[in-house]
């Protein structure tokens, strides 16, 4: 509000926020509050009926409390040990190019920023870039932070174009992703696997579980496979539901990816490399002789060198990618 203090100098005009009520009211200097009857009475009548928060603010931010929503897949981080623990694993620098997806409140972001510019020359500070689909929640970040700091997409992580970011550096991507279109978010930044350094996740437990589970385990999947052939995939630690609100019904992990680069194997066709992996898991309990049989004759399986009677979580990403080699080399 723009309340006018009447003084002995004068009229003073002094815009009140949240936090600056009670500071006003504290610094109001005693010879002040004796002297002036009409500010003793306008600050009384502010303590007697406080006005609301939402009168207070700037006009542009908004100012009542978030509603999470569901379908965004909106739980946010409110435990600080689990929101600075997050930040160590990341270790972000002013110099890198970083990308958090959905920021939400800002939970992260506020950390990540300051943890990076814990490491600016003196007087400098460091910039992000953030992906957030839900307008609401871009207008409080643009209302909270100038742009010079926090670079705000409104965009669909799904459809966003990250290169657009990295022209000039690889980029790190970062984020307590949605856990309803996390695995979507993840084939889309295959697309840009070369365009970035290394990614920091939170997820699901039971995806992270999945995305790190080696051959023989009996969490290996699809997804397994298409990201280790990609990347270095390691869970960090695990993160439980107290630390969210509203609290999930999941355990989260923490998960770091780093592409491979050019030690990754790299099959003559990544789309039937692709097709074959995922044949492979739709019938998982099936040996593979028989759930690829559309795309490996029986008698193929010694000169490929794998065993036909093993399933799809028995094979390593090279055993799939010798796979998909050979039907290359054989089909006309
Ligand atoms: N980073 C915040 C935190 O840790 O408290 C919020 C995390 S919350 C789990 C997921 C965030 O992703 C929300 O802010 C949500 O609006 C946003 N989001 C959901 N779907 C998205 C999409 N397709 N593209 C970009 N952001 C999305």
């Amino acid at each position: 509000i723009n309340a006018c203090l009447p003084c002995a100098a004068g009229e003073m005009s002094a815009q009140l926020t949240e936090g600056s009520f009670a500071l006003a009211w504290h610094v109001t200097p005693p010879a002040l509050r004796a002297t002036s009857p009409a500010l003793q009475e306008r600050l009384s009548n502010m303590r007697r009926h406080p006005p609301r928060i939402a009168a207070m603010r700037d006009t542009k931010a908004p100012t009542a409390p978030h509603r999470a929503r569901k379908r965004f897949g909106q739980n946010f981080l409110v435990d600080r040990h689990y929101i600075l623990r997050i930040v160590d694993a990341i270790d972000p620098r002013p110099e890198q190019r970083i990308v958090e997806i959905g920021p939400g409140q800002a939970a992260l972001t506020r950390e990540l920023l300051a943890a990076m510019d814990a490491h600016c020359a003196t007087g400098q500070a460091a910039s992000l870039d953030v992906v957030e689909i839900d307008r609401d929640l871009v207008a409080r970040l643009t209302a909270e932070f100038p742009r010079d700091r926090l670079r705000v997409h409104e965009a669909d992580a799904l459809e966003f174009d990250f290169a657009t970011l990295a022209a000039d550096a690889k980029l790190r991507v970062v984020g307590n992703l949605p856990y309803n279109i996390s695995t979507p978010i993840l084939f889309r930044l295959c697309e840009f696997e070369d365009r970035i350094s290394d990614m920091t996740f939170m997820l699901q437990k039971e995806v992270v579980d999945r995305m790190a589970a080696s051959e023989g385990s009996g969490e290996r999947g699809r997804l397994s496979v298409m990201l280790q052939y990609r990347y270095r995939v390691e869970k960090c630690f695990d993160v439980p539901p107290g630390a969210f609100r509203p609290i999930p019904a999941v355990d989260s992990s923490i998960v770091r990816l780093t592409p491979l680069g050019s030690k990754r194997l790299r099959p003559n066709n990544e789309t039937r490399f692709a097709q074959i992996v995922t044949a492979a898991f739709t019938q998982r309990r099936k040996m593979i002789r028989k759930s690829l049989a559309a795309w490996v004759s029986a008698d193929a399986w010694t000169a490929i060198g794998i065993e036909p009677t093993a399933r799809a979580e028995d094979l390593s990403t090279a055993e799939f990618v010798a796979i998909s080699d050979w039907r290359e080399g054989s089909s006309p």
